[in-house]
């Protein structure tokens, strides 16, 4: 072995070497972080809704031993709660054995995604096809919404207030919901639409059905038969939309890509990979000596509005309740605390490099993206963390040995998004963002990369753990 040159050894004292992560993982790690992908992938399937996904959070952490949260119990080192907001968001703390008004530790994702809502009064027959009118909800391209299999989640409630849950399109055998769209052979106007324009609002009807019912007396026969086939199933009637919460999904399952297996694609790994992983490193805590809190935040794709959104003041009250039960003060207690917004950023794709800048993006396959501030063109809507704060997430993070980078969503001119991070930060929590790469977020079927996913959930535990 020839001896290191003065240059190679400078260069490796003080220069960035960013890495792919199998060059940084043990064969033992690799395997775990496949493992958990495994998992992960069952989780994805399982909760492609906000209520799906609190349910399915709920459901593990009982068997964790987590209990619903009282207000008026004090809880000692050790307790584990959850707060579960109208079945659309979630809080799980783990009580820790230092004061509570040195401050908690915080992990923010969320777990609604882009997708397409129900309208009030959706169901119609034209030219003998039934049909649903949708409204999508959050950042969706909607061209990429036709032609594809969807399954419908949700709830109903019906006039003598019984709630009903409604899922089709999920089970091996369930029958599909469809977006249409033109031949190529007939889209000569289309194709001369902008992108943007390709499908509009208004074109996302979903095909539901196509057999009259066999009377000659009633007009939209069609339409009548897919209510009484709604009727006989989950026995509703068409006034029944009104006070209903039903969404439209796509109805593809998990799946590996690549033949190396390297990768993820699924519906809503935005922002479910986050919720996932900081939910794990959550549930597998013993007794921390910092208290931590994990949030499973609705409505983030819409600005966090809404009472189950996080700039509700739901978060607020919880740690205030907790704090007014343990004798401490809540407004000492978020003055003191730290959060990771737990949010995924646009990973580098080398079919479309024009939109990011080579030097401040985050990249696939090298471990979980620290984004010190979002925003979108100068900053626009940022909490921007300090430098301070990025010391410690940093120094956290290296004393760990997590696999991590640090990015920017895109190009400073070409667009930018938001997070949860600002609501948090207006409670004067200190708080950066942190989330796993994502290719086509916003689609369909999202890709993410395994190695990622376990550096991100690596990351929540030893923030969680940090002496
Ligand atoms: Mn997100
Ligand atoms: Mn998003």
């Amino acid at each position: 072995m020839s001896e290191k040159t003065k240059g190679e050894l400078l260069k490796e004292q003080l220069l960035l070497d960013p890495k792919h992560g199998a060059e940084v993982f043990s064969q033992e790690k690799l395997e775990k972080a496949f493992a958990f992908s495994e998992d992960y992938k069952k989780f994805l399937d399982r909760s492609k809704t906000e209520r799906e996904a609190v349910s399915s959070a709920v459901a593990m952490a009982e068997e964790k031993g987590y209990r619903p949260f009282d207000p008026k119990t004090h809880y000692q080192a050790g307790d584990k709660v959850y707060w579960n907001n109208r079945g659309k968001s979630l809080i799980l703390a783990v009580i820790g054995s230092r004061p509570l008004e040195e401050g908690v530790r915080i992990a923010a994702s969320h777990i609604d995604s882009p997708r397409l809502d129900l309208k009030p009064t959706p169901l119609y027959e034209d030219s003998q096809i039934a049909l649903l009118k949708t409204h999508y909800y959050g950042g969706v391209r909607k061209y990429q919404w036709t032609a594809l299999p969807l399954a419908l989640h949700g709830v109903v409630v019906k006039a003598n207030g019984e709630k009903v849950t409604v899922t089709i399109g999920e089970d091996p055998g369930d029958p599909i919901l469809y977006i249409s769209d033109l031949l190529p052979h007939l889209a000569k106007d289309q194709a001369k639409r902008t992108l943007e324009d390709g499908i509009r609002g208004e074109e996302m009807n979903l095909i539901i059905g196509s057999l009259p019912i066999d009377d000659e007396k009633v007009s939209d026969k069609v339409k009548l038969n897919i209510m009484r086939l709604l009727n006989e199933k989950y026995g509703i009637v068409e006034q029944d939309f009104w006070s209903a919460e039903l969404e439209t999904v796509p109805a593809m399952k998990a799946n590996d890509v690549g033949l190396d297996r390297s990768m993820i694609a699924s519906y809503g790994h935005d922002d479910r990979v986050c919720a996932y992983t900081s939910l794990m490193a959550e549930l597998e805590c013993g007794t921390p000596e910092v208290t931590h809190v994990t949030i499973l935040a609705d409505k983030e794709e819409i600005g966090s509005v809404g009472n189950t959104g996080l700039n509700s003041s739901y978060f607020n009250y919880f740690i205030l309740n907790l704090a007014e039960a343990m004798g401490a003060n809540g407004r000492i207690v978020l003055s003191n605390s730290t959060c990771l917004s737990a949010d995924v950023n646009a990973a580098f794709d080398p079919t479309f490099p024009d939109v990011m800048e080579r030097r401040n993006c985050t990249y696939l396959n090298q471990g979980v993206g620290i984004m010190k501030y979002t925003g979108s063109r100068g900053k626009g809507g940022t909490s921007d963390a300090s430098a301070e704060f990025m010391g410690q997430v940093r120094s956290m993070l290296n004393n760990a040995g997590v696999l991590w980078q640090v990015g920017e969503l895109g190009k400073v001119d070409q667009g930018g998004g938001g997070t949860v991070a600002m609501y948090i930060a207006s409670l004067n929590v200190d708080v950066v963002d942190i989330g796993v790469p994502v290719i086509s977020m916003h689609s369909p079927y999202e890709v993410v990369s395994k190695i990622d996913v376990y550096s991100a959930y690596e990351a929540f535990k030893a923030f969680f753990e940090e002496k």
